[in-house]
C-alpha cells in the first residue's frame, strides 16, 4: 500500500513564488509539504536563470512575513527614482522618492539567484513545512476532502487544498482541464548584468525604443566596489541569435550605443540569456480543492517589471484565507475560500496584464501618430501630481484592495 502524507497545504512548484508561498504559510504555522521536479543545486546554478527582480515596496511585505526579508536586504539596491523616455524624444517622465513615494523607495533589484538562494536556506528554518525536490508526478488524486499528487517512488501526498505554482506550463493546471489566452509579443528580452564606472545613484532607466523597452535597473557594488546595473533589452524575436552570438566586444559595444555615456565605460558581467515574451491567462484560477497562482495562472509582459509582484499579491490573498479559516476550524478547501480568492485577484491580475500589454503596444511602434500621443502623454502625466502618483502607488503594489500582510499587518 502507498504510504500518505496529508499536510494542510500541499503546494506544487518551488519556484520564486511557491516557495515563498510555502514560507509565509509556514511561519502562520500551517503545515506545509512543497515539491518540485527539479532539485535545489538546479536552480542555483548560474545558467538556470541570469534576471533579476524588482521587488516591489508591496511585495517586500510579503517576504517580511515569508521570514526573509531582514538576510535578503544586503543584496537588494534600493530605487530611489525612475526615469522613463521615449526613444530619443526630449519629455522624461520623472518620479523621485521624495515628491511621489513619501521618501519610500519604489522598489529593490535584487539577483534572482540570490532570491532564490535566500528562500531555500529560509525554508530549511521553519520546521513543519516539507520540501520533497528532486519528486517525478505520476498523477493527480481527487477525494471530496482532499486533493494531491502520487509520486513516481511510489508516496502519496494529500491535503484539503492544493496550490499550483508550477510556472506556465503547468501540470497542475493541465490535470484540471483549465484553458488560457495567451499570445506572444513577438519580442524577447535579453538580460545580463553590466559593470560601469560611474554611480547609478539608485535611479532606474527605462528607454522606450521601436523595438521594445531597454531598461538599466540598479544593483548593488560587487564585492570589489564595481558599480553594477542589470539589463533588460527588447528586441525582436527575429534579432535574439544574432544579438547574443555577438563576441563580448561587440556586444559590449552595442550595449555602450544603447547606454550612451550616461554612466560611463559599460561591461557585461554575466553571460547574456534570452527570455522569449507573451501573455498569458488561465480562464479561472481554480479547481476542485485546487488553486492556480503565480505563473501557472498569469504571464505578463515585463515591460513595468511586476509579475513577480502580481504573485506575491496573489500570495497575500491566499495566506489570508487559508490562516483565517483554519483559526476558525474550517476546511481550507471550500469552494467559497476558492471563490473568494479568485474574486479578490483576478481583477487586479487583468488590469495590470492589461496595462502591460497596452504599454509594450504603445511604446514599441515606430508610427509617427503614436509617437507623438505617447510623447504628449508622458508630459501629461509628468505634470499631474494625481496621475504620478497614481502610477507610483501602482509600481509599488499599493493600488486597489491590499490584503493583511501588504499593509503590515500580521495574518
Ligand atoms: C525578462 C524578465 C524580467 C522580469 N522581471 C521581473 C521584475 O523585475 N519583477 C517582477 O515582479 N517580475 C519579473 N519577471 C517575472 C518573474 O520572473 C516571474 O513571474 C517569476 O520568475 C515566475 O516564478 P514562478 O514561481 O511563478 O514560476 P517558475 O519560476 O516557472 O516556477 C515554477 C516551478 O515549478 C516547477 N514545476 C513545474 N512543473 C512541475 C511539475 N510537474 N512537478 C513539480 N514541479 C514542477 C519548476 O521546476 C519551477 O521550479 C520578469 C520576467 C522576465 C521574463
Amino acid at each position: 500500500m502507498k504510504k500518505e502524507t496529508r499536510s494542510d497545504v500541499l503546494i506544487i512548484g518551488g519556484g520564486l513564488a511557491g516557495l515563498t508561498q510555502a514560507a509565509v504559510l509556514g511561519r502562520a504555522g500551517v503545515d506545509v509539504t512543497i515539491i518540485d521536479r527539479e532539485p535545489p543545486s538546479a536552480h542555483l546554478n548560474a545558467a538556470y536563470d541570469g534576471r533579476t527582480t524588482a521587488i516591489s515596496f508591496a511585495s517586500h511585505r510579503v517576504l517580511q512575513a515569508a521570514g526573509v526579508w531582514d538576510v535578503m536586504t544586503k543584496d537588494c539596491c534600493p530605487i530611489l527614482d525612475i526615469r522613463v523616455a521615449d526613444g530619443t524624444a526630449p519629455q522624461f517622465l520623472h518620479f523621485a522618492t521624495d515628491e511621489d513615494a513619501n521618501g519610500e523607495p519604489f522598489g529593490w533589484i535584487i539577483e534572482n539567484r540570490l532570491l532564490r538562494k535566500y528562500l531555500f536556506e529560509n525554508l530549511r528554518g521553519i520546521k513543519n513545512v516539507t520540501h520533497l525536490a528532486p519528486v517525478e508526478i505520476s498523477g493527480f488524486t481527487n477525494t471530496p476532502a482532499s486533493a494531491g499528487v502520487t509520486l513516481k517512488d511510489g508516496r502519496a501526498l494529500t491535503a484539503p487544498l492544493l496550490i499550483g505554482a508550477d510556472g506556465r506550463h503547468s501540470a497542475t493546471r493541465k490535470h484540471l482541464g483549465i484553458g488560457v489566452k495567451e499570445w506572444s509579443y513577438g519580442q524577447a528580452a535579453i538580460v545580463c548584468n553590466v559593470a560601469h564606472d560611474l554611480d547609478h545613484e539608485n535611479v532606474a532607466l527605462e528607454h522606450f525604443l521601436p523595438a521594445g523597452p531597454f531598461a538599466v535597473l540598479p544593483m548593488t557594488d560587487d564585492e570589489n566596489g564595481n558599480h553594477r546595473s542589470s539589463v533588460v533589452w527588447t528586441v525582436e524575436e527575429k534579432d535574439v541569435a544574432k544579438i547574443i552570438k555577438l563576441s563580448p566586444e561587440k556586444f559590449d559595444a552595442r550595449l555602450q550605443e544603447l547606454f550612451g555615456d550616461q554612466l560611463g565605460s559599460v561591461e557585461a558581467v554575466s553571460r547574456p540569456m534570452s527570455y522569449p515574451l507573451g501573455l498569458m491567462h488561465a480562464d479561472s484560477y481554480t479547481g476542485p480543492r485546487t488553486a492556480l497562482m503565480a505563473e501557472a495562472a498569469h504571464v505578463i509582459h515585463p515591460i513595468a517589471g511586476q509579475g513577480l509582484n502580481l504573485s506575491m499579491r496573489d500570495i497575500a490573498v491566499l495566506s489570508e484565507l487559508v490562516v483565517n479559516h483554519l483559526k476558525l476550524g474550517l476546511d481550507t478547501g471550500t469552494p467559497k475560500l476558492l471563490a473568494d480568492y479568485e474574486n479578490w485577484r483576478r481583477v487586479d491580475t487583468l488590469l495590470m496584464a492589461g496595462f502591460t500589454d497596452v504599454l509594450n503596444r504603445l511604446f514599441s511602434n515606430n508610427m509617427q501618430s503614436v509617437a507623438l500621443a505617447r510623447d504628449l502623454g508622458i508630459g501629461i502625466v509628468d505634470k499631474i501630481p494625481t496621475l504620478k502618483g497614481f502610477f507610483a502607488r501602482q509600481a509599488m503594489g499599493i493600488g486597489g484592495t491590499a490584503p493583511k500582510i501588504i499593509r503590515g499587518l500580521p495574518l
